[in-house]
């Protein structure tokens, strides 16, 4: 556990995790400066009540010398670990840490740590879904919205941990040892962030890295680095998920069937019963199955949950249907990893909607499938040019100058039967405050095409005949 009392702390980056942060090293004894690059009145409005209780505020730039001046710096997941006073105070031998190091020295819950470049909401969420149903305690937070400091400042003691992780708060662990800890896959993202993909994968592995013998590594054996990174795991049980294969003492899939024998006993949970869409869910509940049983919840509660399971909002979520042609919202489709995953879960032709904020991963990858299954791209936003550059010759591609142009060119060029998929591959922040207001706003024109009329008010189903 980490000695607050009368030791100098700085918290950097005030969003909601800096600030329970901030707060929490306070009500300890600690004494607490904040710093933001943001200027205070661009920031949240729980910043002004950090003042009255002692804390410095250091808004609209970093100090270095505040940085060299810490015992400990402990650094918002939004905050990259390369800036230069954080590199700077670390050459200088200072302890930076990330807020989920903070939270687990006061957690005395075993806890469940998810990881992965995609699916680690819906899983975190499932497994937090099957507790429930389990009756057992679970906090469930990290990355999904809840900050684990928020659960130790609340001292609620519940049975179990449930935390989504991303690869910028692996980067700050130096004691974080989950019980159960589960990497749901490896593809490019955050190249933006990371000096290279090498960095990026080795921030994901430091999820294992404290692990011991009793613990368990929850691993994908379709993912080709993420089954050589078991290959290194040595000290934990390693329990691996498959489609493909057979996998003894794993879960893995038997015709209609997902097939668990992590247990004594064999569990067979049909996938004809699931809602859920996509076949990455699918590998999602795999996951999900085996943290769950191994924790002790029932085959029982398990199924009648995942079957249950309607996914979240953003993810592949249907939004409705005009003319015979259906609307998929993927909003959080923001790597082409998911992408991927998303174009392989239809039969119909697609008319995909990709574009904003590049990622620096390029869009090859995606090459075979927008062959194989878009029969029109259209692009919008700042990475329009360069996806349209890379993938418009394998199909037919239109430019659009915003997502409301973007959908209605992709409605007027859609025929019944074809499915319009909004995976951006790219980040929202050109244009949207997050991808769940610019997934908002795709429904929104959706549902604006169902009411029948376009942005200069032309009935968009006249002339729709059966093409
Ligand atoms: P994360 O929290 O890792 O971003 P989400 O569950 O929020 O993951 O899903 C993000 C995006 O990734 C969505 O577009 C979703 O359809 C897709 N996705 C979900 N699970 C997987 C998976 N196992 N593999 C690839 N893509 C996935």
């Amino acid at each position: 556990m980490i000695t607050i009392e009368a030791k100098k702390f700085l918290v950097v980056g005030l969003a909601r995790s800096g600030i329970v942060c901030a707060r929490f090293l306070r009500d300890r004894g600690g004494a607490v400066t904040a710093t933001d690059f943001r200027p205070i009145d661009a920031l949240d409005e729980g910043v002004k009540g950090l003042k009255d209780l002692g804390i410095e505020i250091e808004a609209g730039g970093h100090n270095t010398e505040t940085f060299l001046d810490s015992d400990m710096i402990v650094v918002s997941p939004g905050v990259p670990m390369s800036i230069k006073p954080i590199r700077a105070a670390r050459d200088d031998g200072i302890d930076v840490i990330s807020e989920i190091e903070l939270a687990y020295g006061f957690i005395n819950a075993p806890i469940i740590a998810i990881t992965g470049t995609n699916g680690k909401t819906t899983t975190t969420t499932l497994i937090g879904e099957i507790f429930k149903k389990s009756r057992k305690e679970i906090f469930v937070g990290g990355n999904i919205g809840n900050p684990l400091i928020e659960y130790v400042r609340s001292g609620r003691e519940a049975e179990y941990v449930a935390a989504e992780i991303s690869s910028f708060q692996l980067e700050g662990i130096s004691a974080f040892r989950p019980k159960v800890a589960l990497l749901l896959n490896i593809s490019p993202d955050h190249l933006d962030r990371y000096p290279s993909y090498l960095d990026y994968v080795k921030a994901k592995k430091r999820i294992f890295s404290n692990q011991r013998g009793g613990d368990i590594a929850i691993l994908n054996a379709d993912d080709r680095l993420v089954l050589e990174m078991g290959d290194s795991l040595e000290k934990m049980r390693k329990i691996y998920f498959s489609k493909k294969h057979k996998i003894e003492k794993g879960v893995y899939l038997r015709g209609e069937a997902i097939v668990s024998e992590i247990l004594d006993e064999t569990h067979h949970y049909s996938k004809d019963l699931f809602k859920i869409k996509g076949s990455h869910n699918v590998e999602n509940i795999m996951a999900a199955i085996a943290a769950t049983e191994v924790c002790g919840c029932t085959s029982e509660d398990i199924k009648e949950t995942v079957n249950n399971f309607e996914g979240l909002a953003h993810r592949l979520e249907f939004v409705g249907e005009v003319c015979e042609v259906d609307f998929y919202n993927d909003s959080k489709a923001t790597n082409i990893g998911a992408v991927e995953k998303s174009l392989e879960s239809f039969d119909q032709p697609i008319i995909l909607i990709a574009g904003g904020k590049d990622k620096g991963t390029g869009y090859d990858s995606l090459k075979d499938l927008i062959k194989e299954k878009v029969k029109t791209l259209v692009v919008f936003g700042e990475a329009g040019e360069a996806i349209c550059k890379n993938l418009g010759p394998l199909t037919r591609p239109f430019k659009a100058h915003t997502l409301r142009d973007a959908v209605e060119l992709a409605f007027s060029n859609a025929s019944h039967g074809d499915v319009v998929l909004f995976s951006p591959a790219c980040s929202s922040y050109d244009m949207f405050r997050d991808y769940e207001e610019r997934g908002d706003a795709f429904k929104g024109f959706v549902r604006a095409l169902k009411h029948g009329t376009d942005q200069t008010g032309k009935d968009v189903h006249e002339g729709r005949g059966r093409v």
